[in-house]
């Protein structure tokens, strides 16, 4: 099979692999689509880490091949999506629920082979922990790929809070998933900085009336929204210049998500007395969880 390996050395490497044996417990899926993440480029620019000749890609969907025998329920022929991480379920941050911080989290396309390849082997302790989802409809492989990042952007939400209006930087795939989920649960208005127009057209066609797009770098975030404006603000792009000010836009007791992960030397300076006085929070998001991911894939 073709399969599409991380190397140290030379970044994305395509090459020919054995179809990758079924193991006991296990499942073998013929991947249909994987979704090239955000956090896949990071990779390759060493701004996260890897394992050497792993196959990359944890946003997957695709078709179970083959069922090992103490694989209980699965049959060849259906379809599924899978969930990217085995959780050690005895860490603190897994006793508490807080699985997406799991402090020995094993992911495919870091750690285990992922899904840029014809074929994934699904280890015993996916299927154990229910992270092959069944999926049921007619939604195109695409858009089942892309359950994984629906997820982290419902936990994303989850994370803000609710509020009738939000501000959201950075209008690529995940500001818009983020645009959509805040319209689905009656936002009255979306505020979204995006330089790029060809973005912001796709945002104002998805949004209609109540998205309100704008160049952060033309209009600073200040001078388009006004201070103490959005109930929450969504940071789905890296812009540390627009920290301060994206917590000064912020409403008293809102909540300011850092959805988008930074170079590891970041440094950022802020006005603590916008947290202190303003009781403004400011907080990031990272992954999601399986029943959030049971959620997105019923989205899809
Ligand atoms: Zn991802
Ligand atoms: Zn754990």
């Amino acid at each position: 099979m073709k399969a599409l390996q991380f190397s140290p050395d030379r970044g994305l490497v395509l090459r020919e692999r054995p179809i990758p044996p079924l193991q006991p417990g296990g499942l073998l899926v013929r991947v249909m689509a994987a979704a090239i993440c955000g956090s896949d480029l990071r990779i390759l620019r060493r701004e996260k880490e890897a394992a050497p000749g792993v196959i990359l890609g944890h946003e997957v969907a695709g078709v179970v091949e083959e069922v090992s025998p103490s694989a209980a329920g699965y049959s060849p022929g259906e379809a599924v999506a899978i969930f990217p991480s085995i959780f050690c379920k005895t860490c603190l941050y897994c006793r508490r629920g807080l699985t997406n911080l799991c402090k020995n989290k094993r992911s495919i396309g870091y750690l285990l082979d992922g899904g840029f390849a014809q074929y994934m082997a699904v280890p015993p302790e996916m299927v154990e922990e229910g992270a092959v989802l069944k999926l049921t409809g007619q939604a195109p492989w695409t858009s089942r790929a892309l359950i994984e990042p629906l997820a982290c952007v419902l936990h994303s939400i989850v994370v803000v809070g609710p509020g009738e209006e939000f501000f959201i930087l950075g209008g690529g795939p995940m500001g818009l998933m983020h645009l959509l989920v805040l319209l689905k649960r009656g936002a009255k208005t979306v505020f979204l900085g995006e330089r790029n127009p060809q973005r912001g057209s796709m945002a104002q066609k998805l949004g209609g009336n109540k998205v309100l797009v704008f160049n952060p770098l033309e209009k600073g975030l200040k001078d388009f929204l006004g201070e103490e404006r959005v109930d929450g603000v969504f940071f789905c792009a890296r812009a540390m210049e627009l920290m301060e000010e994206g917590l000064a836009i912020l409403r008293k007791g809102g909540t300011m998500n850092l959805f988008a992960g930074y170079p590891r030397d970041t440094r950022v300076r802020l006005n603590p007395n916008l947290l202190h006085y303003g009781e403004r929070c400011l907080t990031g998001s990272h992954s999601t969880t399986l029943s959030l991911f049971e959620r997105a894939a019923a989205v899809v």
